[in-house]
């Protein structure tokens, strides 16, 4: 009789992977393991220029705990990330530098803007202000509010976790990914 397998993070329950299961054993694909080590270990940068970066602080905080996603690991060092989060006004002179980290991080890498600004200049519709980092990056999910609230940020999490989980190996060799980049002159 087949038995359902969870794997337990901390105080996280997981389902484990589609997959043939029974006593002792399970199949699954290898798409399908490397998305579950990768999702539930991801590596922020946080990227915060104002305001929304203090309720990414309040998101670490005991009391929602990111730590919880298997995210605790926060890095400032591009190389060693692959979630870029990007939360606040990102004025036009910062917009290059926004773009150096992103080039510096390895692939597979992800991209959320959190907040109004960081998703479209927010209340700043001014020749200073960038109206989107997807303007000068790929953007994978986007956390709307003014700020929004650390639930959303971690929802916004989830969302991630769910395209990291499922994405194929194969994705980041594909025509297509290839061709979104070259959209942002990315080779
Ligand atoms: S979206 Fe609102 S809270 Fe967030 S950085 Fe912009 S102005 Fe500040």
């Amino acid at each position: 009789m087949a038995r359902p397998v969870r794997f337990n993070i901390k105080e996280k329950e997981i389902e484990a992977p589609d997959g043939l299961m029974g006593d002792g054993f399970m199949a699954t694909s290898f798409d399908q393991v490397i998305g579950l080590a990768r999702k539930n270990s991801l590596w922020p940068l946080p990227f915060a220029t104002s305001c929304c970066g203090i309720e990414f602080m309040a998101t670490m905080g005991s009391h929602y705990d990111l730590s919880r996603f298997g995210a605790e690991r926060l890095g400032f060092s591009p190389r060693q990330c692959d979630l870029l989060m990007v939360m606040g006004t990102i004025a036009k002179k910062m917009a290059p530098i926004v773009k150096q980290v992103y080039l510096q991080m390895a692939e597979p890498r992800w991209v959320m803007a959190v907040g109004a600004c960081a998703c479209s200049g927010g209340i700043f519709d001014t020749y200073s202000v960038l109206q989107g980092i997807d303007q000068i990056v790929p953007v994978d999910v986007y956390v709307p509010g003014c700020p929004p609230r650390p639930e959303a940020i971690l929802d916004g999490f989830m969302r991630i976790q769910d395209l990291v989980g499922q994405e194929s190996l194969r994705r980041r060799n594909g025509d297509r990914y290839k061709e979104l980049l070259n959209g942002y002159g990315i080779q």
